[in-house]
């Protein structure tokens, strides 16, 4: 008996799958759609097996609607990020709810968004209020690697593979070759390093969090 048991100690312990934790992480995409970058994203992420969250704009929708129906088609999460990608931080509550109602209105059929994230990540108490209201929780993140400065793919790769933990919401931009090149890198590393990449809904079930319409959410743990 106390062999068999070493001999399962020793099993485990030379097999990673079963010694490490399980870790989960949420890729989220902002800015899109964007054509081929978009495109691109959407092939690499299916090869890898991921699924991502991406925050829509209007405006970009009125300009992608088909990269905008790929992404939904393809099982990714779609949140809003506005319809204009002017700062919500200062607008007043008419003109919120317009920004919200009009960005709602362009997403793809049966799409029933859980977050909202505001551009540059600024919100007001107003901004609060009004995703209360229409049943939006914040989306936040707790891992940028400013991709919308950097043309460097492995220097964006590895800003997040240095920080990133188990729980964390990864900020990046589908809306550069640089930007798409980097968040499958990323999901390489990291999943190499034993990672699971999940959505931001079902990053936040797998950590017991209830999503609650007009609170900030940062990060899962
Ligand atoms: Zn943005």
């Amino acid at each position: 008996m106390r062999r068999l048991f070493a001999l399962v100690l020793c099993f485990c312990m030379a097999c990673p799958v079963y010694a490490r934790a399980e870790k989960y992480v949420a890729l989220t995409f902002d800015d899109g759609p964007s054509g081929r970058f978009t495109r691109t994203l959407l092939q690499g992420l299916e090869q890898r097996g991921v699924k991502a969250t991406f925050l829509l704009c209007g405006y970009r929708l009125e300009q992608y609607p088909r990269e905008g129906q790929q992404i939904f088609q393809a099982g990714h999460e779609i949140g809003l990020h506005g319809y204009s990608h002017a700062s919500m931080a200062d607008m007043d509550r008419k003109t919120l709810e317009r920004e919200i109602r009009e960005d709602l209105a362009l997403l793809p059929q049966g799409c029933s968004p859980v977050f909202l994230r505001p551009p540059g990540g600024k919100w007001s108490d107003t901004l609060l209020s009004v995703a209360r209201e229409q049943g939006l929780g914040i989306l936040s993140w707790s891992v940028d690697p400013r991709d919308w400065a950097c043309e460097d793919a492995d220097q964006i790769c590895q800003a997040v593979v240095r920080t990133a933990q188990d729980g964390d919401v990864i900020l990046l931009h589908d809306m550069s070759d640089s930007s798409v090149e980097a968040a499958l890198a990323i999901v390489d590393e990291l999943k190499a390093q034993g990672f699971t990449f999940v959505t931001a809904t079902q990053l936040a079930r797998l950590k017991g969090v209830t999503i609650e319409p007009g609170e900030v959410y940062t990060r899962f743990s």
